[in-house]
């Protein structure tokens, strides 16, 4: 997709900040550091519109982009770093479950994995909440240019398993480095949105 234009409107924390509904909107999953802000960056063709906090598992909010003033790209706070108190993380588990529920825009949750390790059971949960919630429970599974395009099935194969993905082809290999599958992202989240 040709990126015209592609905004932060806004770093919400709660619900009554979110930009006005009207636009759809995909939003982004995963662990802290599997790399969304640079898959993000590379989706929208930029160096750093999207940014991690100098601390992991800190940022405690939804970043809302929205592209070419018609599609919303939503990153939403990593989880799973270690050193996080229980208060943080019961907070992050609100702030996710608010926005899961009033939001109307919302057309997908997108989940990041790391494609060189078997998900853990912090995936494993998030997976489940976004296909509970009735997402089709699309994966993207992240830094796939650190292990070789021939051993790209065989993870796969495990990230599937592990999470319970019925279709593979949900299971999509990128690389933020080298922009592989950024078409094929694109092109999904088009369709996702054109419903
Ligand atoms: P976030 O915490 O999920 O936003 O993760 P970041 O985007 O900050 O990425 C975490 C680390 O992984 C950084 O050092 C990135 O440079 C690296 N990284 C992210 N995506 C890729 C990728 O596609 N390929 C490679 N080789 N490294 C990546």
């Amino acid at each position: 997709m040709k990126i015209k234009s592609a905004e932060l409107l806004i770093t919400a924390g709660r619900p009554d900040q979110y930009p006005e509904e009207g636009k759809f909107e995909v939003a982004f999953a995963g662990r802290s550091n599997v790399g969304k802000s640079s898959l993000i960056n590379s989706l929208i063709n930029r160096k750093s519109l999207a940014r991690t906090s100098g601390q992991p598992g800190k940022t405690q909010t939804i970043n809302f982009y929205e592209i070419n003033k018609e599609i919303r790209i939503v990153d939403l706070p990593g989880y799973g770093y270690a050193r996080v108190s229980k208060t943080s993380r019961e907070k992050w588990a609100k702030m996710i479950e608010a926005y899961f529920k009033v939001r109307k825009s919302l057309v997908e949750v997108i989940l990041l994995v790391d494609i060189r390790h078997e998900p853990g059971e912090h995936d494993k949960m998030m997976y489940d909440w976004i296909k509970s919630c009735g997402f089709n429970g699309i994966i993207i599974a992240t830094k796939a240019d650190k292990i070789s395009r021939g051993n790209w099935l065989k993870h796969i194969n495990i990230i599937a398993n592990k999470l319970g993905v019925e279709n593979k082809e949900f299971i999509i290999p990128y690389s933020a480095s080298k922009h592989t599958n950024r078409d094929k992202v694109w092109e999904t989240i088009n369709e996702l949105v054109e419903i």
